[in-house]
């Protein structure tokens, strides 16, 4: 039987490090429906099309584009036994359309990780983030101060916070996050599928407790 899993957290929680980790441990492909979406706009693809209007703005993509498009990866040779899904389902009709869609494929929504990190701390990770503007090289003000304030390390060059790092749209962003997937994290706990992770640990940590949560459901 292929193995699903879907892989929760808010922005900052570290998802995309973590996805990449369980991805080639288990040797499950590492399906973000992001980079999908960011790929057809790329590609001005008939979905890259439709699909823009709503990403510009920061919204969602309608259900059913959102859902024939995963169909479509999902059904690909490289996930006959499972996928890694990041950022699929966000809503709980998606959730729904998944479980049906993995019942043809003689599946199911294995393991459902959350990584848990309390709003407070993503402000404080985000918010304190700053780039170098000649190669996006990234330090953090209270994790990974550069050794001159607003100079980068490595080539000198000044630091800027990035737009989607500020403090109003970070706050915008975890506002959305949150509100967007309650209503999933409660849809998978009903089903027996949520397993809670410690986001606050270091990433190792993290990660460690991730495997072995998994090992107990896949
Ligand atoms: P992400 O990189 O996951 O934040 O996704 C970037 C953009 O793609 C989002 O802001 C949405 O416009 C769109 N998108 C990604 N995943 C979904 C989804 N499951 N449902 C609807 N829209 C999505």
């Amino acid at each position: 039987m292929p193995t699903y899993i879907v892989l929760l957290g808010p922005p900052g929680a570290g998802k995309g490090t973590q996805a990449q980790i369980v991805s080639k441990t288990l040797g499950l492909p590492h399906i973000s429906s992001g980079d999908i979406f960011r790929e057809n706009l790329k590609n001005q693809t008939s979905l890259g099309v439709q699909a823009k209007g709503y990403m510009d703005r920061g919204e969602l993509v309608p259900d059913d584009l959102t859902i024939s498009m995963i169909r479509d990866r999902l059904s690909r040779p490289d996930c006959a036994s499972g996928a890694l899904l990041d950022g699929f389902p966000r809503t709980v009709e998606q959730a729904k359309a998944l479980a049906g869609m993995l019942e043809g494929f003689h599946g199911a929504v294995n393991a459902v990780p959350y990584i848990k990190v309390a709003e407070q701390v993503l402000i404080e990770r985000l918010t304190g983030r700053w780039t170098c503007r000649a190669q996006g090289h990234v330090f953090h003000e209270m994790h990974n101060p550069p050794k001159l304030a607003g100079v980068c390390d490595h080539d000198g060059s000044e630091l800027y916070q990035r737009e989607d790092d500020k403090a109003e749209t970070v706050i915008n962003r975890i506002t959305v996050y949150f509100a967007q997937t309650a209503p999933l994290i409660e849809f998978y706990q009903r089903g027996g599928q949520l397993l809670e992770i410690d986001g606050t640990q270091p990433i190792d940590r993290v990660t460690a407790d991730l495997l072995a949560a998994l090992a107990k459901k896949v």
